[in-house]
């Protein structure tokens, strides 16, 4: 996200916007597993009467926690299929309808993600990630290179960060859920902690419409352990999902009452 000029008009709307508690969070997530407990801890109701479009499969729950108005949008289950709509696409297009619709000043995206040993990762462990990028989409003609990787930084919360207990480290996201020999070094090269597949689509839409977005990733399974990922991945999710959950009610509790520039 380029830095405004400073004294500009638009620098200035910016500061004022960043002084002004929170009032408006929208928290995306990919699987309805890992939405539900979340959305009880909060006691969100579902939107019955939809603001988005007639047919689509998304789902936004909503309600106020202490000062904050909360919307917690998920995808839903594909139309024909019957699974979560996990991946970039479903998460771009939530993530663009959701802002539209509600205006949002922050954005969380909250899920499960792989990690790494060679990173001292362990299975529900929580990261913070300080910034996320791709890693499937390779476009070697210079500059283009960049667009694919597609690095943004993700809000800046230093305090948050001093006051929970929570590991940093860079995402990396993709459409897959195992990961080819040139992903792998895509994701090396990144120099990612963690591994999901949607953190930098829904990081895109934010950067593209200008609200500042966090992303909160649970490991559920160990990409370069010994286990198959589809499996310790199934076997970790319920068990994860309650570590996902106590992590986004902290990061929501230390949001409360602040503004932007104090998180
Ligand atoms: N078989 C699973 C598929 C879910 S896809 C099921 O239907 O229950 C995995 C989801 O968890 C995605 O939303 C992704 O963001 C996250 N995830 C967890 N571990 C991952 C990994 N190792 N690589 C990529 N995404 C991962």
């Amino acid at each position: 996200m380029a830095p405004l000029g400073e004294g500009s008009e638009e620098a200035l709307v910016v500061q004022d916007e960043n002084r002004k508690p929170i009032s408006s969070i929208l928290i995306i997530i990919a699987m309805q597993t890992e939405a539900i407990p979340i959305v009880n801890k909060f006691q969100l109701k579902e939107d019955l009467d939809s603001t988005f479009p007639k047919g689509v499969p998304w789902v936004r729950y909503h309600g106020f926690y202490k000062d904050l108005r909360i919307n917690l949008v998920w995808p839903g289950k594909d139309s024909t299929l019957g699974v979560d709509s996990v991946g970039t696409i479903s998460a771009s297009l939530v993530t663009y309808a959701a802002i539209q619709a509600l205006q949002p000043d922050l954005i969380i995206n909250a899920g499960t993600a792989g990690s790494f040993k060679v990173k001292g990762a362990s299975i529900s462990d929580v990261f913070l990630a300080s910034d996320v990028a791709f890693h499937d989409r390779r476009i070697p003609i210079p500059v283009f290179d960049l667009y694919g990787v597609g690095l943004r930084q993700s809000f800046s919360t230093p305090n948050l960060l001093k006051e929970l207990n929570l590991k940093v480290g860079k995402l990396s996201t993709g459409d897959s859920l195992d990961m080819s020999p040139q992903e792998e070094a895509s994701i090396v090269a990144n120099d990612a902690s963690v591994k999901d597949m949607e953190g930098a689509a829904v990081a895109y839409v934010a950067d593209l419409l200008k609200v500042p977005a966090i992303f909160i990733k649970a490991v559920t399974d160990i990409v370069d352990g010994e286990k198959p990922t589809s499996e310790e991945f199934l076997q970790n999710l319920a068990a994860v999902t309650a570590a996902l959950d106590q992590a986004v009610t902290q990061v929501v509790d230390f949001i409360n009452g602040k503004c932007l520039s104090e998180l």
